[in-house]
């Protein structure tokens, strides 16, 4: 069973800069970590090798840096990483993340699931694994919690709902996004930290991929980010005074004149 896992290195802090000019965050030089719901999407993967054979791939789109997080990846059970990394990426919203995860695993053909993260904790917007099966033309199951049953031709999965689970059945090639219901993802293994100093990750580019510069990075970007500011906290205190009932009746005032109620 050939499995693909779509990784982001992410931000591991809050204090990050946006570029004025592109309204952009700025990646280079704070610290990043593994999008802890991705590191959930390997283990699935790690897991399903280590039952039915096979191999897990890891896939990420990033600056150079993201070769870290592929590494991270080898260290805890993946058996190869690809980085997909060219200046023409930059700027990608979901639309153009997707389609250049796309046309990666069009050109590595082989595959009979993809699993990714249910959201990032940066982009936070849950749209790649929904775009990204679409543009692959295979079923999508979001919100993954268990794989009950999985052959070469289909499986049988538990998706989290508001009310519980559904079970829902599917033929392979699919996509699949994970809750961290799923499983405990591992720590690495002495034998992996050693794969993973060793490994070369091979970086795809714009060119490489055979893809058009206008259909990637900003200028295949659906949508633009026009303005991004941080709100104001404003703290006004007030105590009441007199007896409780005056202090319900100015406070219900108050509420109403600050349409609150
Ligand atoms: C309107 C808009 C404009 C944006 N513009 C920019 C910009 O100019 N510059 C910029 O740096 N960011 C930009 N972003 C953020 C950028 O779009 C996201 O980082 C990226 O598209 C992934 O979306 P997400 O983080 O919401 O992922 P989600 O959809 O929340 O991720 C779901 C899963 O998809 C997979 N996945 C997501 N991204 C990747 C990846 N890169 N590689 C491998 N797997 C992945 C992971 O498995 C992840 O768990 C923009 C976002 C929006 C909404």
């Amino acid at each position: 069973m050939n499995i693909l896992v779509c990784l982001k290195q992410v931000p591991g802090t809050t204090k990050v800069n946006i570029d004025p000019q592109t309204n952009t965050l700025v990646r280079q030089g704070i610290e990043n970590i593994v999008n802890p719901f991705d590191t959930y999407a390997l283990e699935e993967g790690v897991r399903l090798k280590e039952r039915y054979g096979g191999k897990v791939t890891v896939i990420s789109m990033g600056p150079p840096q993201a070769e870290e997080a592929l590494k991270e990846a080898i260290s805890t059970g993946a058996d190869e990483a690809i980085l997909l990394s060219d200046s023409a990426f930059a700027g990608s919203d979901t639309l153009a993340t997707s389609y250049t995860l796309a046309q990666a695993i069009q050109k590595i053909q082989d595959y009979d699931l993809v699993i990714c993260g249910r959201q990032t904790i940066d982009g936070d917007t849950a749209q790649v694994g929904p775009e990204l099966a679409e543009m692959l033309e295979i079923p999508f199951i979001s919100y993954v919690s268990k794989i009950e049953e999985i052959d070469n031709k289909h499986m049988r999965v538990q998706r989290m709902v508001e009310e519980g689970h559904e079970v829902i059945e599917t033929p392979l090639p699919a996509l699949i996004t994970v809750v961290k219901e799923i499983n405990v993802p591992r720590l690495p293994s002495l034998r992996g930290l050693a794969k993973a100093k060793s490994a070369v990750i091979p970086t795809w580019t714009a060119q490489e991929l055979g893809v058009d510069e206008n259909t990637v990075g900003l200028s295949g970007s659906a949508t633009r980010v026009i303005k991004i500011f941080f709100p104001q906290r404003v703290h006004h205190g007030e105590i009441l005074q007199g007896s409780l009932e005056s202090q319900a009746e100015s406070l219900i005032d108050k509420l109403r004149d600050a349409k609150l109620i």
